[in-house]
């Protein structure tokens, strides 16, 4: 159920659907979903299914992450990244192999430890993780060459747009219910560009911790 077979399955899956970004794949690939989920659902890991973490939420559904992390790296290698709801730490993994550094903000403390032991079974080590209100960035390390929004909200943060680097892109689910769009904004020197890509469902984002 977790073998190679079962993953290039999914792989095909995202290929079919659009995805092209070939680092993209093999980092989808290559990672091992079912060791962020619970054991009782490692069976349907390599669904391309969003699936319950626990603390009333999910993992992204694979295709979704494929998705926004194509449109983060645009075909270039970033260096610092920022995720705001890092959840199970599944698309942090993702972004470990294509990024050199990537900051993650999570609300939910239970989820924060979690979300660590299953980076540190894998020996991913340049992913940190903070437990904290991800609307508020973490600017100590900003500038970012991209962000990551992993919850939808009505609004762009504006913290997070002021951690953007020149040339840096955010993207994120915007809007709120069934009523979500995937959204890039470029920072550009006249200001910043916006671009929707397409509809999605993701958990809201909430302020404060839990
Ligand atoms: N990327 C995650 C998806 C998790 S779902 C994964 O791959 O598993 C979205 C996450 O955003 C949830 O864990 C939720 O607790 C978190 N979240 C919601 N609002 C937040 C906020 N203001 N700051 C940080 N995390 C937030």
């Amino acid at each position: 159920m977790t073998s190679r077979r079962t993953r290039e399955r999914l792989v095909e899956r995202l290929r079919t659907g659009g995805i092209s970004n070939p680092s993209v794949l093999a980092a989808i690939r290559d990672t091992p979903r079912h060791l962020f989920v619970d054991e009782a659902l490692a069976s349907r890991a390599y669904e391309d299914t969003a699936l319950p973490i626990g603390a009333g939420q999910t993992i992204s559904q694979p295709y979704i992450v494929a998705r926004a992390t194509d449109a983060l790296l645009g075909g270039e290698r970033l260096e610092r990244v920022l995720e705001v709801g890092c959840g199970s730490g599944y698309q942090a993994a993702i972004l470990s192999v294509l990024v050199s550094m990537v900051y993650a903000v999570e609300r939910i403390s239970s989820l924060v430890y979690r979300a660590r032991e299953h980076l540190h079974r894998l020996g991913v080590d340049n992913v940190r993780i903070r437990h904290g209100d991800g609307a508020l960035g973490w600017p100590e390390h900003a500038p970012y060459d991209g962000i990551i929004i992993s919850a939808a909200s009505e609004e762009v943060p504006g913290c997070l747009l002021e951690q953007l680097a020149s040339d840096g892109r955010l993207i994120m689910p915007l809007g709120s219910g069934q009523n979500q769009t995937l959204i890039s904004v470029q920072r550009t020197e006249q200001g910043f560009e916006r671009r929707e890509l397409e509809s999605v469902r993701f958990v809201p984002l909430i302020g404060g911790t839990g």
